[in-house]
């Protein structure tokens, strides 16, 4: 089994003693564990590199964090080998943060270097845990994934980092193995990370690699809801997602995942279960679209709608190339776009940030290819089910829908989410409407 712990849920050092009952009580021969950095540790590593004059007591910070955790549970020879570890690995980390100190710059490869020492911390400190709890565990410090070197977003290159798991898991014979989420290393020795939030992704490739049957990601909350329970009345937890479903839910945010965290699931028999370490209750996803239900809904509270009028677009070759690639040239990502059968407007759906990038590079198409640019507020509502493949239920969907100002409506993988484009001040309330039929029917 491949059990994720790490992130925010590792705030305090009581939480180990938690994880090592946790892992006890699972009853599995053997766990390979993948485990992602402290609480707090990457954004502060990652506030550390802006503020440069600072970084070297920010790092320092975060040793020391590290090392009072270890006091409170490790003694004797396993305190000893984590300490030099530890050591080791923040005389590193130190030496790199005076260099950047000095030279007051940053590059996309030394920014993924710093952050790897994050994680490399945080399997030592684990594994110490893990020890003084009394279980037998072995700790993997380093890199398991090799990538390719698109730094802070690295590809996982599929054969060699199978044949190093595997090496490194048929290397000992303790019960548990904890090796680090997130980060990668390049064939040339580069360290590397897959994407913010990358441990859970990590963990289902390593889930697919060893052909484990079920990946658990251990996370602050028991599964996930079929809403933000801040924002909805009666949100709760979902019992079980097709893998479509997972995916898109992911996507749209209903909890942050990393948008890859479900894609090794397409080509195995991996079930992922999403749980909480101490709180009854779960999420089972696995298999393909089953039942006809409605699961989750999302709302994106600050889109902007930028439509773009004219009639010299219609029935024109590029015309709608011309204009996304303003948005691509402009590093704005869609959020949502449409266009009607006439071709006289099309909406592109941004974030409000990106509204303003997006609609100074627009200006130098207007009076050419485009008359004007609308801009409208908005939000963007996303219902995610299988059951919107049936189509009484997608009618009921499209019936709540109806009694608001729908500015537009799309489709999401095997027609298992909608998203409706709607005037922002009514988003909340469709939102609250669609949520009550997700969870009452
Ligand atoms: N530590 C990394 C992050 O904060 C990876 C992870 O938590 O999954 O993004
Ligand atoms: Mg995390």
């Amino acid at each position: 089994m491949v059990v994720k712990v790490g992130g925010s849920i590792l705030s305090d050092y009581e939480v180990y003693s938690k994880i090592a009952e946790k892992l006890s009580s699972l009853g599995s021969e053997r766990e390979v564990v993948v485990t992602s950095a402290l609480k707090n540790v990457t954004n502060e590593l990652l506030a550390g590199m802006e503020r440069r004059d600072h970084i070297t007591e920010t790092v320092s910070s975060i040793y020391d964090r590290h090392l009072a955790f270890l006091y409170k549970f490790a003694d004797g020879t396993n305190f000893e080998k984590a300490f030099q570890q530890l050591s080791k690995l923040s005389d590193e980390l130190f030496r790199v943060a005076w260099s950047v100190r000095v030279i007051d710059e940053i590059t996309p490869r030394v920014r993924d270097y710093i952050l790897s020492f994050g994680e490399r911390m945080s399997v030592v400190l684990l594994d110490a845990a893990l020890r003084s709890y009394g279980i037998r565990s072995n700790g993997y410090p380093e890199p398991v994934m090799i990538t390719d070197e698109n730094f802070s977003e690295a590809n996982v290159l599929e054969e060699p980092t199978s044949k190093r798991l595997n090496t490194v898991v048929h290397s000992t014979d303790s019960n548990v193995i904890v090796v680090p989420g997130f980060i990668g290393i390049s064939n040339n020795g580069k360290f590397t990370t897959v994407g913010r939030g990358g441990s859970d992704y990590t963990a289902t490739l390593v889930g697919r690699f060893l052909n484990a049957e079920e990946v658990r990601l251990v996370t602050e909350v028991p599964g996930i809801m079929t809403g933000d329970p801040k924002r909805f009345h009666g949100a709760k937890t979902i019992s079980r997602l097709s893998l479509e479903e997972a995916l898109e839910l992911a996507l749209l945010g209903v909890k942050r995942f990393h948008p890859r965290t479900f894609e090794p699931m397409f080509q195995s028999t991996l079930r992922v279960r999403v749980e909480n370490l101490t709180e009854p209750g779960y999420t089972l996803v696995e298999g393909t679209c089953s039942d006809l239900g409605l699961k989750g809904v999302a709302i994106i509270d600050d889109a902007k709608v930028l439509s773009v009028e004219s009639t010299r677009m219609a029935g024109k070759v590029g015309s709608a190339a011309a204009i996304m690639s303003e948005a691509r040239d402009a590093q704005v990502n869609l959020i949502s776009f449409s266009q009607p059968a006439s071709e006289t407007t099309i909406q592109l759906v941004v974030n409000s940030e990106s509204s303003v990038k997006l609609r100074e590079r627009l200006k130098s198409l207007e009076g050419k290819l485009i008359k004007s640019v609308q801009e409208t507020d908005a939000s963007a509502v996303s219902v995610v089910g299988c059951g919107l493949r049936n189509r009484e239920v997608f009618k009921k969907v499209l019936g709540v829908s109806s009694g608001y100002e729908v500015i537009s409506v799309s489709r999401g993988l095997n027609r298992v989410s909608v998203t409706f484009i709607v005037e922002r001040s009514q988003g909340e309330q469709l939102a609250k409407e669609l949520h009550g039929v997700v969870v009452n029917g």
